[in-house]
């Protein structure tokens, strides 16, 4: 098999965490398997390259900040080469670029165009594996990067482009779990997960994968796997369909949560200043990324427009809102920070109603307001207090996850009797 191995920042986070992955490596050679490796910076270390960067300049130029925090893949991709020569296994550390990493020419949060195989290929073909370092490409002849976690995408991109039999991507976590592990304990760990559902959670906030390794998997059938890289435990299978999603069995499968969110609402836009199309031209034009919409009419003449945009966000967007006021004769614009979302996710919405219903009883009854609601098919958000977000989470997993495994388990046992 050739199988594409990507270890995260606290799997390289110290030089004897680069010794045992590299151990892990060997292990998989020796099993016959071919190996392509991706890496992530050590540690927080790109945290500490943008807190330089932030010291240098209030806005660092772009290309430059690309430059950077590249830098930080190189250091764990040409050591764990190191250990693997100096263990005797034949390794290669490569750039983004080396490896024939192809990106759009744009900073910051480019996706990946391409991939010219040729030199990755020549090195597995001699017996040597290939180190590629994660979260990086070049366009038009700079370093571009993917946007933050984004080694998860340099993998699958790569298992892709190299019809690699397998992807696996090496955490500190050993799989996908109902919720994050770290904020609620009863969290359960998933056999399987649908690309669609586990988008939907990437995309949400669930930090385990990046949101375009997950779109890409889909996209060109890679099969991933999330497994922990301090463990052998058995991971997740990111999979097209799974038992639970075939018959809409599982109604909730997960729940996200986002911090850092805002809130701005446009009051009194009159409407036929056809506002929404005027405000969210501007901020995507901007740059500003919005999220939850919601528009509410007022009375027969005006209308008001609330939206999300993450909290760093905050100021620019409002002044590009304000910078409106004059062309869109709106009465005013309020802010509120201190928000976050949080989701629940399941491909099995699509047949059970009720299911937002129950959302709102359980942050009811755990005393949690509800600023803003958005539903697709197989997932229901609201915007909460980012001080109860934590709280919000654990009841829904109450809810939607214990709640329903001890209702299943019950009915099992009485079809036993
Ligand atoms: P890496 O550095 O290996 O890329 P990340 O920090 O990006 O690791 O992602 C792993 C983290 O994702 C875990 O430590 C966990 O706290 C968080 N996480 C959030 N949601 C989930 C989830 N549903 N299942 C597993 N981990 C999750
Ligand atoms: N080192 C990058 C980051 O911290 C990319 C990654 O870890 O995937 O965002
Ligand atoms: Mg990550």
């Amino acid at each position: 098999m050739l199988v594409v191995q990507k270890y995260g920042g606290t799997s390289v986070g110290s030089t004897e965490r680069i010794r045992l992955v590299a151990q892990r490596i060997q292990n998989t050679i020796a099993r016959g398997h071919q190996c392509v490796v991706v890496v992530s910076a050590m540690g927080h270390s790109t945290d500490a390259l943008v807190d330089l960067a932030k010291e240098i300049a209030d806005v660092p130029d772009a290309r430059e900040m690309d430059s950077l925090l590249a830098t930080g893949e190189q250091v764990s991709a040409s050591l764990l080469a190191m250990r693997l020569v100096h263990l005797g296994t034949p390794a290669q550390s490569l750039t983004g670029w080396q490896a024939g990493i192809a990106t759009e020419d744009v900073h910051g949060n480019a996706r990946v165009t391409s991939i010219e195989t040729a030199r990755l290929r020549q090195l597995i073909d001699s017996g040597i594996t290939p180190i590629v370092t994660g979260f990086q490409g070049i366009a038009s002849g700079n370093i571009t990067t993917l946007g933050r976690g984004g080694s998860d995408t340099s993998a699958v991109a790569l298992a892709a482009a190299l019809h690699a039999d397998m992807c696996e991507i090496y955490t500190d976590v050993d799989g996908v779990y109902t919720t994050d592990p770290r904020v609620v304990q009863a969290a359960r760990k998933l056999t399987e997960v649908s690309y669609d559902e586990m988008l939907e959670l990437a995309n949400l906030g669930a930090q385990v994968l990046h949101p375009r390794a997950v779109e890409n998997a889909k996209h060109f059938a890679v099969p991933l796997v999330v497994r922990s890289s301090f463990s052998d435990e058995e991971g997740t299978c990111v999979v097209a369909i799974t038992e639970q999603t075939l018959e809409g069995r599982q109604v909730v499968t997960g729940i996200a949560f986002e911090r850092q969110v805002a809130r701005i609402a446009v009051i009194g836009v009159p409407l036929q200043q056809h506002g929404l199309a005027t405000i969210f031209s501007e901020l995507a034009s901007h740059g500003v990324n919005v999220d939850v919409i919601v528009q509410s009419v007022v009375d027969a003449a005006a209308v008001d427009v609330s939206f999300t945009v993450h909290e760093p966000d905050l100021t620019k967007a409002v002044g590009i809102v304000e910078s409106l006021q004059d062309s869109l004769h709106f009465a005013r614009v309020e802010r509120q920070s201190d928000l976050a979302k949080v989701s629940i996710v399941g491909a099995g919405m699509i047949s059970n109603p009720g299911v937002a219903a129950r959302m709102f009883v359980t942050l009811r009854d755990a005393n949690i307001a509800v600023h803003m609601v958005s539903t697709s098919e197989i997932k229901v958000s609201c915007v909460v207090p980012a001080d109860d977000v934590e709280r919000a989470v654990k009841a829904l997993h109450v809810t939607f996850v214990e709640a329903d495994a001890e209702a299943s388990l019950s009915e099992a046992e009485s079809a036993v009797k």
